[in-house]
């Protein structure tokens, strides 16, 4: 058996002994703050305490398994498994199922998804004949969800002015009375949604003191990881298991807060210093994770955050490599210039896949990163998200397109006959069905045939489908003149899937809506390259590109050996060796809407701190100075975090900084309409003004012209980035350059279309 205890300093070594009464750890990222609760609770089960007996909660299942794992390794697998350990949601809908009758729910109770909660809500609003458009689902389900978890009930709600003044000033004073319904519903339906495992639990809790008498015995200790981003129901319910035993151990860093806008509450540390007087504090000051440089980096980053709770972090490590920031010409560079780099520190530094991250902001700019590991055959694993192509409002899109191209694909057809919903349901589908199985024919042939009104569907669905096969067809038609772009713009539009995204204005959909774009973006830039190339550049060749690209089976199984894709969010706790952290540009990190007040500009400025700190020994940052955003190319600047950082842990060219480019902890000023410094003279930058366009101006190549061009030249593309002529062949207006790029590699562009500029 390993000795445990070896392999703790003394603050953590104190930590994982004094195991009886009230324990806080608040210390920095990367002083074993998990490494203390996994050996707490190994040393707990090594003194004889029986396993059911300790109860620890943690964010995420896959910390669960691996700390399990960890304590298994010490005192046994079988002793492990026997842990209370898990999520909040896991641990307590496994209590609420024992526990179900008092509450008058079935213990087989289903646990709703946010799409059943949002299903559920539209029908509550379309009964009540309320304003539709006003009462998004998504919106009222994030007021309910903030009421429940502040353990609100509906009751409660009716009577807070503060919550219903809030609804009324948002179109939606009724919310109160929804979330009555919903939760009458809910209980018909014997479902809870994932905050109804919170608030149930406590209300089993509070109304049945037996029962929570019960677990308080059960649990003599308690003990949870990531205090920082518990909400108060979740405080609430700690609070009352520990009351008896007060043996709670709670772990934390005030710096890594990230979910304050789902109710995290930072107070639950303060309070937790009032309900027990009597705790003891373990500061924990040195990092094992990172290098020097890192640590250094990351501490001045924090330090530039207004209110932290003092801590000292430092690390014994190798003084390491600076933290390196890479600037990119485009989003499609950036991909190349980060796969390049894990392809290469790969080879030299004898490094293994899984020892990669590459962590965004938002999970939409995944997908240029996907493309270049695919390009590059470099294996990868997206955690905590599907894969690009396999969310749903991507195949959605996809379905079109390949029912456009050919209407026969019958899984298609299914997928958005009635998406967006145009009143075509099932027993209609089962008419079609049962014809076309009968006739032996696809299910658009049916459609198409002129005897559709002898299959018992009345004149009004026939209209709608008939509707449906005009769109469809009309999609058709136009395959042979638009380019992939164009078309998939048009679809995007016309089959009506950007409305329904639209109408949903939670954070989700939000989400989804920058997933099509991003979508879109990479036809735009697939057509671009095509046309540049000489390639056929429509719909179909697109589709048959995607259709290779999802064809590989990249998510399954556990893969271990991967370079992982995450946001940043997921990446909470955990560790790499190497860490990319990408698109870091004003707009995106710190997003848009969190630069307008100080509050929210925190949150994100914690968010970069626990980014830099996943990283052991590399910490890269990039941003890329231009990028598709909805289809248009969009000049960015770098993030004001890339300011924050101490010069003298920065690696970083001053070159990429120049003029108004350089990054300060408080750019806001917007792009003048001049050019910017760093880029040649010979570039015309031709800014179009429009709308947003003051903040973000559109930044637009121009054509080039072609004239003098010959082999052994430096020239510049937009998104391929630096390059030099090999060979130019062909005669016009067919001219092509064989151009080999730095980052992006070896090309053959068509000069009429090509963006080159000589330099
Ligand atoms: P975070 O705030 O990011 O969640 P943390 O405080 O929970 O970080 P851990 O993940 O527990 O930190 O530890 C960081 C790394 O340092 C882990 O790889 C852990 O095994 C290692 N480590 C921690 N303490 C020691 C120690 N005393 N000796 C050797 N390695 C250690
Ligand atoms: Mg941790």
């Amino acid at each position: 058996m390993q000795d445990y205890l070896e392999g703790l300093n003394d603050a953590q070594r104190s930590a994982v002994v004094e195991t009886d009464g009230p324990s806080l750890v608040i210390a920095g990222a990367g002083s074993g703050k998990t490494r203390v609760l996994t050996f707490r609770i190994a040393h707990l089960l090594q003194q004889g305490v029986k396993p059911y007996r300790v109860l620890a909660l943690t964010f995420t299942n896959k910390a669960a398994r691996e700390m399990k794992e960890r304590i298994g390794s010490v005192v046994g697998q079988g002793i492990a498994g026997s842990l209370w350990m898990g999520t909040f949601h896991s641990i307590f809908a496994r209590i609420l199922r024992f526990e179900s009758k008092h509450l008058g729910y079935p213990s087989s109770f289903t646990i709703y998804d946010t799409q059943d909660s949002k299903n559920l809500i539209k029908s509550i609003v379309k009964r009540m004949k309320l304003n539709e458009k006003a009462y998004k689902p998504g919106s009222v389900l994030s007021r309910i969800s903030a009421a429940k978890n502040d353990l609100v009930t509906p009751v409660v709600y009716a009577r807070d002015v503060n919550r219903t003044a809030h609804d009324k000033a948002s179109q939606m004073p009724m919310i109160y009375e929804i979330y009555a319904q919903y939760m009458k519903e809910c209980y018909k339906s014997g479902a809870m949604d994932f905050d109804d495992l919170l608030l149930n639990t406590n209300i089993l809790f509070r109304d049945f003191p037996d029962v929570l008498k019960k677990y308080q015995d059960q649990f003599d200790y308690v003990m949870v990881d990531e205090y920082q981003d518990t909400n108060y129901s979740q405080y609430l319910i700690i609070k009352k298991l520990a009351e008896k035993h007060q043996n709670i151990c709670v772990v934390g860093d005030d710096a890594q807060s990230i979910y304050s806008f789902r109710g995290a509450k930072i107070e639950n540390i303060l309070n937790f210093r009032n309900d027990y007087p009597g705790y003891k504090l373990f500061k924990l000051e040195q990092n094992y994770r990172s290098s020097q440089n890192i640590v250094n980096a990351a501490n001045s980053i924090i330090a530039k955050n207004k209110g932290q709770i003092q801590k000292n972090v430092f690390s014994a490590n190798d003084e390491g490599s600076r933290v390196r920031v890479l600037k990119a010409y485009s989003d499609v560079e950036e991909g190349f210039l980060i796969t390049n780099d894990i392809f290469e520190r790969r080879m030299k530094e004898h490094c293994e896949y899984k020892d990669f991250a590459i962590l965004y902001r938002t999970n939409a700019q995944s997908r240029v990163f996907e493309e270049a590991l695919r390009k590059k055959n470099l294996p990868y694993k997206i955690y905590g998200g599907l894969s690009f192509y396999q969310r749903k409002e991507i195949k959605d899109l996809l379905a079109y397109f390949r029912l456009t191209i050919n209407p026969a694909d019958q899984e298609a057809l299914k997928r958005v006959i009635n998406y967006p919903a145009r009143g075509i349901g099932k027993t209609t589908m089962d008419k079609l069905t049962a014809a076309a199985d009968n006739s032996d024919q696809s299910l658009w042939n049916v459609l198409i045939n002129p005897n559709i009104a002898q299959l018992g569907i009345n004149a009004g669905t026939q209209k709608k489908l008939a509707s449906f096969v005009a769109l469809i067809a009309q999609f058709k038609a136009q395959l042979e003149n638009l380019s992939a772009y164009e078309l998939a713009a048009e679809i995007a539009s016309a089959s009506g899937i950007m409305k329904d995204l639209h109408n949903d204005k939670s954070i989700e959909g939000q989400g989804r809506i920058d997933n099509i774009d991003e979508l879109l973006n990479g036809i735009k830039e697939f057509t671009e390259t095509r046309q540049e190339e000489g390639e056929p550049a429509q719909l179909v060749n697109f589709l048959e590109d995607v259709a290779l690209l999802t064809d590989q089976d990249n998510e399954k199984g556990d893969d271990i050996n991967k370079v992982t894709l995450m946001t940043i969010h997921s990446a909470k706790g955990l560790e790499f060796k190497n860490v990319y952290i990408v698109g870091v540009e004003e707009g995106l990190f710190p997003a848009t809407q969190s630069t307008d007040s100080e509050k929210n500009l925190e949150e994100e400025r914690r968010l970069f701190y626990v980014a830099v700190t996943r990283a052991e020994t590399n910490a890269t940052i990039s941003f890329a100075r231009s990028r598709y955003k909805y289809g248009e190319l969009t000049y960015s600047r770098p993030s004001r975090f890339i300011g924050d950082i101490d010069q003298a842990f920065l690696d970083i060219n001053p070159e990429d900084f120049v003029g108004n480019e350089r990054p300060q902890p408080s750019f806001r000023k917007p792009m003048g309409a001049q050019s910017s410094p760093t880029l040649k003279p010979r570039i015309r930058m031709n800014y179009r003004s429009s709308g947003a366009g003051a903040e973000k101006p559109k930044l637009k190549f121009q054509s080039s012209n072609t004239n003098g061009l010959q082999a052994g030249m430096k020239v510049e593309h937009e998104r391929f980035g630096v390059g030099e002529v090999i060979s130019i062949e062909g005669v016009d207006p067919n001219v092509k350059a064989t151009v080999r790029f730095v980052n992006a590699g070896q090309k053959q562009l068509l000069l009429k279309f090509a963006k080159l500029k000589i330099l």
